[in-house]
Formats: C-alpha cells, structure tokens, sequence
C-alpha cells in the first residue's frame, strides 16, 4: 500500500464515523478500505491505481458518468461566478429555469411547483410537512395518518425514517415520528380506513433498499386510483428511480401516473453534487397563499445551491443531446438476457429482478458480502444489500461494461470456496 494510501486510512479510522457502518469492523486494523481517488465514465480508481466499474452507480447517484465534461463545464462556469448564495429572499438565474425545466416533464396543470432541498431524505420532510400543513389549511387537521410499504426507504431524517418499514434500521425510533400504519399491497390498503390518512408514500415500480423487489404491473395506477377514492394525497419517492434508472425519466410516466407530491434527489445533480426537489401542484401551492402565516416555513441553508442548479441543468440537457433515454431499452435487455443466463449457469443465485437498468442478484443465504468483495479483483465495484448484490450502474454504460459485470460476479461466485 503507498504510504498516503496508508496516512488517509489512519487519519479517517482515527477520526471519522461512516454511514450505516459498524465502526469496529471498519476500524479493524486488518481492514483495508478502498480510498477512491478518480472517476471517468462509468470507472473508479482507487489510491492503488487500480480501476473498477462503478456497479452501484456511487450510491446511485451518478447518471452520465464520472468527469463527465459538459457537467464538470457547467459546475465550473457557475464557480467563477458564485459558489452558494441564499434562495431565501434572493433569487438566483438557475433555480427557476431549473424548476421550470423539472415541471416540463409532466402535463400541464399537474405538478407546477418545485422546493428545492439537500438529499432525498428532506425531499421527503418537505412532502410530509407540505401534506400535514396543507390538511390543516382545508380544514382537514385530523388527517394526519400516513400510510407506508412494508419494507420501504424513505432516508433517515425523523420523519423520513418513520416512513421506513426496513426494521433493522428503523424498529428502534419507532413511535418519535408522525402516526404511520404499514402495508403490503393495496389490496391491503382497500382494508384501512382511510378516514384519518392524510398522504400514502411509495417507491414507485421497485423498492430499492428492500433489496430490488419491483412491484406487479399496474400496481401504481391502483393505488392512485384508491387515494383519489379517498382523498388521500400520494407521495411518489423517487429519490431512486428517477432520472432515467427505470427506463422512463421517472417511473410514475411508466404507468401514466401523476402524484401529489414528486421527491427527487440523488441523480438529478447526475450525481455530482447533493440536491434535492419536491414537485407538487398548484392545488396543494395554493393553500399556502394568502396571508403570512399561511406560508411553508421550511428551508435550508443551501436550497437551490447554484452549483448544484447548474449541475442538474446540465444533466437534463444531457438526457437529450445523449438520447441517453432511446438507448436504454437495448442496454436493459441486453442486462436481462446476462442476468438469466447467471441464474442458469449458477444454483448460488437464488433469484434476480430487475427493472431498467436498476437490478438486483439475489444469492444463497450468507453468500452478499463475500461475493461482492471477490467481485473487486474481477474489476466490480458495488454493495451487497443483505445477499442481493445490487447492479445499478450510470445509465453511460455500454453493454461490454454490462458484460463485465455480470462477468465479474460469476467469476466472484465461482473462486467461493
Ligand atoms: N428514498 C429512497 C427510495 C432512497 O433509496 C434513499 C436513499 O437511498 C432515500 C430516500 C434517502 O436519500 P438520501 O440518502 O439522499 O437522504
């Protein structure tokens, strides 16, 4: 190992505390962590020199690949000018013609309105506390339920994580949030009074950190279905399917549904710089006109960072002049066909699923964490959820990246002892 190698690792075991990591194992003197010093395209390298696929997309984040030069551009551009101003009482040029932007994807007179925030847990605050405040400006303050998926993420904030149905991460806080019930499907849901609910959150298409599980077809048009029965709001968590991972730029445009409230985060940067939004419609906006303490007293710091705005824009603009949506649905099958031949090949894997190029391989009990350490000596970066390897890389990919990675894992699978 180089020695700054070695000087970064001592300094980061002494000092600081990982995301969602037992911090014993992590600062095991036998532990070698990965320091990931470059990115190009869909590649990481390490502080070793040694370069890997980005199979989780850096924590699903990136969208185009790494150093991508017309977002590195645009970020560039904007710092010559002003690295952070405040969105609260200035306005700057990006952020409207990014909020503008996000609503020209979806019809007119449906969402209309966009809060910018920092990551996909406060997208998702600022939906809860939105649909709370709305409710008690149309004489609805007894509808303060909200209703969850079994199994759901929704970030780690308090209120986010009393959304969250992933016991392991959030049985402990349960009962210091707002009144949430929990269900399965929405035939389940057809069960529930829906007297009390004020808004139902949902992964649209597949949840995510439960380990890649999709949805059956037509589910999200159901459930839309049943909340204007009700009158309840419905929340689409996109902070993971959107910008293009599913196939469509959001999932919800896959079953023609159009929510309440839109959160987005993690790929509209393209990855490269935190942001988030919450879009909603002008019926919810509305009731929060008129007099001062009618007003949404939410914000943080950098809301609308310009940075961040410029980022995003140049993402979009990406989508377009890449045609990275066209190209999807070869490279999604081409993945399909490289995920059933592993299952084939392979009795360790127990099942796959897959929507887009979000997919997830779930192996025998036990095998998640070792397969994916050996899938880095066969060039495979990413991360185990329980034994569901998840493959999730930048949209950029070509299918010999696919091909790679897939690769990489049957042969990670094939050197278990
Ligand atoms: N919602 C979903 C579906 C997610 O997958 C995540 C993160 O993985 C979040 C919300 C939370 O986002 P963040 O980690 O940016 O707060």
């Amino acid at each position: 190992m180089r020695d700054d190698t070695r000087q970064w690792i001592e300094a980061d075991k002494r000092h600081a505390w990982h995301p969602f990591t037992p911090q014993d194992a992590w600062t095991d003197p036998a532990h070698e962590p990965l320091v990931i010093v470059r990115g190009e395209g869909p590649w990481l390298w390490d502080s070793e020199g040694r370069r890997y696929l980005d199979g989780n997309s850096s924590i699903w984040t990136n969208i185009h690949g790494h150093a991508h030069p017309s977002i590195n551009a645009a970020i560039r551009d904007q710092l010559g000018r002003i690295a952070h101003s405040s969105y609260l009482g200035f306005a700057h040029p990006l952020a409207g013609e990014l909020a503008e932007k996000l609503c020209s994807f979806f019809p007119a007179g449906t969402l209309e309105r966009v809060f910018f925030s920092d990551d996909g847990s406060t997208a998702i605050e600022v939906a809860m506390k939105m649909s709370l405040q709305f409710r008690m400006q149309t004489g609805h303050a007894e509808r303060r339920g909200f209703i969850a998926f079994a199994d759901g993420y929704h970030g780690d904030t308090l209120g986010a994580a009393s959304l969250g149905g992933v016991s392991r991460f959030f049985e402990r806080f349960r009962g210091m949030g707002p009144e949430v019930g929990f269900v399965r499907s929405v035939e389940e849901l057809e069960t529930k009074d829906p007297a009390g609910i004020n808004a139902v959150v949902i992964e649209p298409l597949i949840q995510g950190v439960n380990e890649m599980r999709p949805w059956p077809a037509g589910m999200l048009r159901a459930l839309r279905a049943w909340c204007d029965r009700h009158g309840v709001l419905l929340i689409l968590d996109e902070v993971m399917t959107g910008f293009g991972r599913t196939g469509t730029l959001f999932a919800c445009q896959r079953e023609g549904v159009i929510p309440d409230f839109l959160c987005v985060a993690k790929g509209l940067t393209g990855g490269y710089l935190p942001m988030a939004a919450t879009l909603t419609t002008g019926r919810i906006y509305d009731a929060f006109r008129g007099p001062a303490e009618n007003a949404f007293y939410y914000g943080h710091s950098f809301t609308a960072n310009p940075l961040g705005c410029a980022a995003a824009l140049a993402s979009l603009s990406l989508f377009e002049s890449e045609r990275v949506l066209e190209k999807l649905p070869a490279k999604a099958d081409h993945l399909a066909g490289l995920l059933s031949r592993l299952q084939a090949d392979r009795d360790e894997v127990v099942d796959v699923r897959q929507c887009g190029l979000v997919a997830g391989i779930e192996l025998r009990t036990g095998l998640g964490a070792e397969v994916c350490l050996k899938a880095r000596d066969h060039g495979l970066l990413t991360r185990p959820i329980r034994d569901t390897l998840v493959l999730m890389p930048p949209l950029c990919v070509e299918t010999e990246h696919l091909d790679l990675a897939v690769d990489a894992i049957r042969s990670a699978i094939r050197s278990l002892p």
